[in-house]
Protein backbone atom coordinates (compact mmCIF):
# COMPACT_ATOMS: atom_id res chain seq x y z
CA UNK A 1 0.00 0.00 0.00
CA UNK A 2 2.98 2.32 -0.76
CA UNK A 3 2.63 3.75 3.23
CA UNK A 4 -0.70 4.67 2.49
CA UNK A 5 -3.90 2.56 4.51
CA UNK A 6 -5.02 2.01 1.24
CA UNK A 7 -4.27 1.42 -2.62
CA UNK A 8 -3.17 3.61 -4.78
CA UNK A 9 -2.83 3.71 -8.39
CA UNK A 10 0.48 4.38 -8.90
CA UNK A 11 1.06 0.83 -7.03
CA UNK A 12 -0.03 -0.99 -9.89
CA UNK A 13 1.17 1.66 -12.48
CA UNK A 14 4.09 1.13 -10.57
CA UNK A 15 4.04 -2.79 -11.00
CA UNK A 16 2.61 -3.20 -14.36
CA UNK A 17 5.04 -0.64 -16.26
CA UNK A 18 7.67 0.17 -14.32
CA UNK A 19 7.86 3.27 -14.96
CA UNK A 20 6.13 7.02 -14.46
CA UNK A 21 2.36 6.89 -15.81
CA UNK A 22 0.54 9.99 -16.63
CA UNK A 23 -2.99 10.60 -17.82
CA UNK A 24 -4.12 13.19 -19.84
CA UNK A 25 -7.73 13.89 -20.31
CA UNK A 26 -9.67 13.82 -23.57
CA UNK A 27 -12.10 15.63 -25.00
CA UNK A 28 -14.17 13.70 -27.58
CA UNK A 29 -16.51 16.25 -28.46
CA UNK A 30 -19.57 13.84 -27.08
CA UNK A 31 -22.40 14.89 -24.87
CA UNK A 32 -24.25 13.44 -21.78
CA UNK A 33 -27.47 11.32 -22.45
CA UNK A 34 -29.08 12.83 -19.56
CA UNK A 35 -28.94 16.03 -20.92
CA UNK A 36 -29.66 16.34 -24.53
CA UNK A 37 -31.58 13.36 -25.80
CA UNK A 38 -33.64 12.10 -23.01
CA UNK A 39 -33.77 16.07 -22.21
CA UNK A 40 -34.48 14.88 -18.65
CA UNK A 41 -32.44 17.80 -17.20
CA UNK A 42 -29.41 16.68 -15.77
CA UNK A 43 -28.57 16.03 -12.23
CA UNK A 44 -28.29 18.55 -9.51
CA UNK A 45 -24.89 19.11 -8.88
CA UNK A 46 -24.19 19.84 -12.60
CA UNK A 47 -24.06 22.75 -14.60
CA UNK A 48 -24.42 23.24 -18.74
CA UNK A 49 -20.78 22.61 -19.02
CA UNK A 50 -21.28 19.12 -17.53
CA UNK A 51 -17.64 17.14 -16.80
CA UNK A 52 -17.11 18.22 -20.53
CA UNK A 53 -13.45 20.30 -21.04
CA UNK A 54 -14.57 21.75 -24.43
CA UNK A 55 -11.38 21.11 -25.68
CA UNK A 56 -13.10 19.85 -29.01
CA UNK A 57 -15.53 22.46 -29.25
CA UNK A 58 -12.42 24.96 -29.22
CA UNK A 59 -11.08 23.72 -32.55
CA UNK A 60 -8.32 21.45 -30.78
CA UNK A 61 -8.26 18.31 -32.18
CA UNK A 62 -7.84 14.73 -30.29
CA UNK A 63 -4.55 14.06 -32.17
CA UNK A 64 -3.51 17.74 -31.20
CA UNK A 65 -5.20 17.30 -26.97
CA UNK A 66 -2.74 13.54 -26.98
CA UNK A 67 0.48 15.48 -28.33
CA UNK A 68 0.41 18.54 -26.56
CA UNK A 69 -0.42 17.02 -23.33
CA UNK A 70 2.02 14.13 -23.49
CA UNK A 71 4.49 16.56 -24.77
CA UNK A 72 3.67 19.00 -21.58
CA UNK A 73 4.29 15.55 -19.31
CA UNK A 74 7.58 14.50 -20.40
CA UNK A 75 8.82 17.99 -19.96
CA UNK A 76 7.00 18.24 -16.36
CA UNK A 77 7.33 14.79 -15.17
CA UNK A 78 9.92 12.93 -17.44
CA UNK A 79 6.95 10.86 -17.86
CA UNK A 80 7.53 7.84 -20.21
CA UNK A 81 3.68 6.27 -19.85
CA UNK A 82 0.26 7.38 -20.53
CA UNK A 83 -3.12 6.64 -20.12
CA UNK A 84 -5.38 8.05 -22.18
CA UNK A 85 -8.50 9.30 -19.99
CA UNK A 86 -11.73 10.14 -22.20
CA UNK A 87 -13.30 12.06 -19.52
CA UNK A 88 -15.28 14.35 -20.90
CA UNK A 89 -19.32 13.48 -20.77
CA UNK A 90 -20.02 10.16 -21.84
CA UNK A 91 -17.84 8.45 -24.57
CA UNK A 92 -19.96 5.41 -25.44
CA UNK A 93 -23.00 8.12 -26.12
CA UNK A 94 -22.44 7.52 -29.87
CA UNK A 95 -22.59 4.79 -32.91
CA UNK A 96 -20.11 2.18 -32.92
CA UNK A 97 -18.21 3.34 -35.98
CA UNK A 98 -17.88 6.81 -34.69
CA UNK A 99 -16.84 5.55 -31.29
CA UNK A 100 -13.77 3.17 -33.29
CA UNK A 101 -12.57 6.41 -35.04
CA UNK A 102 -12.62 8.27 -31.63
CA UNK A 103 -10.89 5.81 -29.78
CA UNK A 104 -8.07 4.29 -32.87
CA UNK A 105 -7.13 7.90 -31.97
CA UNK A 106 -4.74 6.40 -29.70
CA UNK A 107 -3.07 3.90 -31.67
CA UNK A 108 0.19 5.60 -33.32
CA UNK A 109 0.94 6.04 -29.74
CA UNK A 110 2.82 3.22 -28.57
CA UNK A 111 3.73 5.34 -25.35
CA UNK A 112 0.01 4.94 -24.43
CA UNK A 113 -0.60 2.32 -22.10
CA UNK A 114 -3.74 2.26 -21.08
CA UNK A 115 -7.36 3.65 -21.95
CA UNK A 116 -9.88 5.09 -19.50
CA UNK A 117 -13.52 5.51 -20.96
CA UNK A 118 -15.94 7.90 -18.68
CA UNK A 119 -19.05 7.10 -18.94
CA UNK A 120 -23.18 6.37 -17.49
CA UNK A 121 -24.17 3.01 -16.32
CA UNK A 122 -27.00 3.58 -18.71
CA UNK A 123 -24.66 4.06 -21.94
CA UNK A 124 -23.07 0.80 -22.25
CA UNK A 125 -24.35 -2.64 -24.05
CA UNK A 126 -22.02 -5.49 -25.25
CA UNK A 127 -20.98 -4.30 -28.85
CA UNK A 128 -19.44 -1.38 -27.28
CA UNK A 129 -17.44 -3.31 -24.84
CA UNK A 130 -16.50 -5.78 -27.10
CA UNK A 131 -14.79 -2.53 -29.45
CA UNK A 132 -13.27 -1.50 -26.18
CA UNK A 133 -11.73 -5.10 -25.39
CA UNK A 134 -10.12 -5.26 -28.62
CA UNK A 135 -7.75 -2.41 -27.51
CA UNK A 136 -6.44 -4.49 -24.54
CA UNK A 137 -3.22 -5.42 -26.54
CA UNK A 138 -0.55 -4.51 -24.52
CA UNK A 139 -2.70 -1.82 -22.83
CA UNK A 140 -4.50 -1.60 -19.30
CA UNK A 141 -8.46 -0.81 -19.99
CA UNK A 142 -10.99 1.03 -17.35
CA UNK A 143 -14.54 1.38 -17.80
CA UNK A 144 -15.33 4.75 -15.37
CA UNK A 145 -18.93 4.14 -14.36
CA UNK A 146 -20.41 6.93 -12.18
CA UNK A 147 -23.00 5.36 -9.31
CA UNK A 148 -22.45 8.20 -6.89
CA UNK A 149 -24.71 7.05 -4.72
CA UNK A 150 -25.81 3.14 -3.64
CA UNK A 151 -29.63 4.60 -2.17
CA UNK A 152 -32.05 4.51 -4.89
CA UNK A 153 -33.83 7.57 -2.82
CA UNK A 154 -30.68 9.48 -3.08
CA UNK A 155 -30.18 9.09 -6.78
CA UNK A 156 -34.06 10.15 -7.66
CA UNK A 157 -33.55 13.24 -5.15
CA UNK A 158 -30.08 14.28 -7.04
CA UNK A 159 -32.02 13.26 -10.74
CA UNK A 160 -29.45 10.89 -11.58
CA UNK A 161 -31.49 9.57 -14.20
CA UNK A 162 -30.57 5.76 -13.55
CA UNK A 163 -30.81 3.18 -10.16
CA UNK A 164 -28.47 1.22 -8.63
CA UNK A 165 -29.76 -1.85 -10.35
CA UNK A 166 -28.83 0.15 -14.23
CA UNK A 167 -25.17 0.30 -12.57
CA UNK A 168 -25.12 -3.26 -11.31
CA UNK A 169 -26.28 -4.27 -14.70
CA UNK A 170 -23.77 -2.39 -16.20
CA UNK A 171 -20.92 -3.86 -13.79
CA UNK A 172 -22.34 -7.25 -14.70
CA UNK A 173 -22.47 -7.47 -17.64
CA UNK A 174 -18.49 -5.51 -17.75
CA UNK A 175 -17.48 -7.76 -15.67
CA UNK A 176 -17.55 -10.27 -18.89
CA UNK A 177 -15.02 -8.11 -20.53
CA UNK A 178 -11.19 -8.43 -19.93
CA UNK A 179 -11.31 -4.59 -18.72
CA UNK A 180 -10.86 -2.79 -15.35
CA UNK A 181 -14.22 -1.00 -14.43
CA UNK A 182 -14.01 2.01 -11.75
CA UNK A 183 -17.03 3.04 -9.91
CA UNK A 184 -17.58 6.95 -8.87
CA UNK A 185 -19.16 7.85 -5.66
CA UNK A 186 -19.75 11.07 -4.20
CA UNK A 187 -19.52 11.77 -0.60
CA UNK A 188 -21.87 14.79 0.47
CA UNK A 189 -25.14 14.01 -1.47
CA UNK A 190 -28.07 15.98 0.01
CA UNK A 191 -29.98 13.43 2.49
CA UNK A 192 -27.23 11.17 3.14
CA UNK A 193 -25.23 10.44 6.33
CA UNK A 194 -22.34 7.97 7.66
CA UNK A 195 -24.93 4.88 7.19
CA UNK A 196 -25.26 5.91 3.36
CA UNK A 197 -21.80 6.17 2.77
CA UNK A 198 -21.25 3.25 4.53
CA UNK A 199 -24.04 1.51 2.57
CA UNK A 200 -22.86 2.15 -0.58
CA UNK A 201 -19.07 1.08 0.22
CA UNK A 202 -20.39 -2.16 0.84
CA UNK A 203 -22.37 -2.09 -2.51
CA UNK A 204 -19.32 -1.71 -4.29
CA UNK A 205 -17.55 -4.49 -2.32
CA UNK A 206 -20.11 -6.73 -3.33
CA UNK A 207 -19.68 -5.85 -6.73
CA UNK A 208 -16.52 -7.08 -9.46
CA UNK A 209 -15.70 -3.16 -9.22
CA UNK A 210 -11.45 -2.92 -9.36
CA UNK A 211 -10.98 0.54 -8.88
CA UNK A 212 -12.98 3.73 -7.03
CA UNK A 213 -12.81 7.44 -7.39
CA UNK A 214 -14.36 8.95 -4.29
CA UNK A 215 -15.60 12.64 -4.86
CA UNK A 216 -16.90 15.56 -2.14
CA UNK A 217 -19.67 17.61 -3.47
CA UNK A 218 -19.31 20.80 -4.05
CA UNK A 219 -21.89 23.62 -5.08
CA UNK A 220 -21.18 24.48 -8.81
CA UNK A 221 -22.39 28.32 -9.92
CA UNK A 222 -25.71 27.98 -11.91
CA UNK A 223 -27.14 24.60 -11.03
CA UNK A 224 -30.12 23.28 -8.79
CA UNK A 225 -28.00 22.56 -5.86
CA UNK A 226 -26.51 25.88 -6.13
CA UNK A 227 -30.43 27.09 -5.60
CA UNK A 228 -30.86 24.80 -2.73
CA UNK A 229 -28.49 26.22 -1.30
CA UNK A 230 -29.50 29.89 -1.21
CA UNK A 231 -32.76 28.51 -0.15
CA UNK A 232 -31.02 27.03 2.87
CA UNK A 233 -32.07 23.11 1.81
CA UNK A 234 -28.67 21.92 1.47
CA UNK A 235 -25.81 22.26 4.10
CA UNK A 236 -21.95 21.72 2.29
CA UNK A 237 -20.25 19.18 4.38
CA UNK A 238 -17.33 20.50 6.71
CA UNK A 239 -13.98 19.47 6.26
CA UNK A 240 -14.02 17.30 8.75
CA UNK A 241 -17.44 15.96 7.91
CA UNK A 242 -15.99 15.07 4.91
CA UNK A 243 -12.69 12.87 5.87
CA UNK A 244 -14.47 11.79 8.65
CA UNK A 245 -17.25 10.31 5.99
CA UNK A 246 -14.01 9.36 3.44
CA UNK A 247 -12.14 7.02 6.54
CA UNK A 248 -15.17 5.55 7.10
CA UNK A 249 -15.63 4.84 3.42
CA UNK A 250 -12.64 3.46 2.71
CA UNK A 251 -12.71 1.19 6.10
CA UNK A 252 -15.77 -0.26 4.69
CA UNK A 253 -14.39 -0.62 0.83
CA UNK A 254 -13.02 -4.11 -0.30
CA UNK A 255 -9.09 -4.27 0.53
CA UNK A 256 -8.34 -4.50 -3.35
CA UNK A 257 -10.25 -2.32 -4.68
CA UNK A 258 -7.68 0.46 -5.79
CA UNK A 259 -8.95 3.89 -4.81
CA UNK A 260 -7.56 6.32 -7.56
CA UNK A 261 -9.15 9.61 -6.03
CA UNK A 262 -10.34 10.64 -2.85
CA UNK A 263 -11.53 14.08 -3.05
CA UNK A 264 -12.55 16.20 -5.06
CA UNK A 265 -11.45 18.78 -7.95
CA UNK A 266 -13.61 21.74 -8.43
CA UNK A 267 -13.12 25.06 -10.83
CA UNK A 268 -12.47 27.84 -8.43
CA UNK A 269 -14.67 30.18 -10.80
CA UNK A 270 -17.44 28.44 -11.03
CA UNK A 271 -16.93 27.26 -6.59
CA UNK A 272 -19.57 28.48 -4.85
CA UNK A 273 -18.98 25.79 -1.28
CA UNK A 274 -17.21 24.54 0.03
CA UNK A 275 -14.21 26.50 -0.42
CA UNK A 276 -11.94 24.08 1.40
CA UNK A 277 -12.16 22.08 -1.72
CA UNK A 278 -10.02 24.22 -3.52
CA UNK A 279 -6.74 22.84 -1.40
CA UNK A 280 -6.87 19.48 -2.27
CA UNK A 281 -3.26 18.71 -0.66
CA UNK A 282 -4.28 19.89 2.38
CA UNK A 283 -7.56 17.87 2.21
CA UNK A 284 -5.94 14.39 0.91
CA UNK A 285 -3.48 15.43 4.28
CA UNK A 286 -6.52 15.76 6.44
CA UNK A 287 -8.17 12.22 5.57
CA UNK A 288 -4.52 10.40 5.68
CA UNK A 289 -4.35 11.98 9.34
CA UNK A 290 -7.94 10.15 9.81
CA UNK A 291 -7.28 7.13 9.22
CA UNK A 292 -4.20 6.86 10.98
CA UNK A 293 -5.57 8.42 13.92
CA UNK A 294 -8.23 6.36 14.21
CA UNK A 295 -6.33 2.94 12.95
CA UNK A 296 -8.31 2.62 9.80
CA UNK A 297 -6.73 0.98 7.06
CA UNK A 298 -8.68 -0.23 3.59
CA UNK A 299 -11.15 -3.01 3.99
CA UNK A 300 -10.62 -3.38 8.12
CA UNK A 301 -14.47 -2.99 8.99
CA UNK A 302 -15.35 -5.07 5.52
CA UNK A 303 -17.44 -8.22 6.79
S1 LIG B 1 -23.19 14.89 -13.96
FE1 LIG B 1 -22.78 13.70 -15.79
S2 LIG B 1 -24.69 12.47 -16.06
FE2 LIG B 1 -25.20 14.11 -14.68
S3 LIG B 1 -26.00 15.71 -16.07
FE3 LIG B 1 -23.83 16.16 -15.72
S4 LIG B 1 -22.76 15.28 -17.43
FE4 LIG B 1 -24.83 14.33 -17.35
Amino acid sequence: MTGLPYKTLNTILRERFGVRVQKITLDAGLTCPHRDSSKRGGCIYCNAQGSGTGALGRGISLKEQIEEQMQAMKRRYKAQAFIAYFQSFYNTHAPLVELKSIFDTILPYPEIKGLAIGTRPDCIDQDKLRLIESYTPGRLIWMEYGLQSGNDDTLLRINRGHDVKTFIDAVTLTSHFKVRQCAHVIIGLPGEGMDDYVSTARTISSLPITDIKIHLLYVVRGTPLEEMYQRGEYTPLSQKEYTRAVAQFIGHLREDIVIQRITGDPHADELVEPKWALDKGKVRQAIHEDLVSSGITQGCMVG
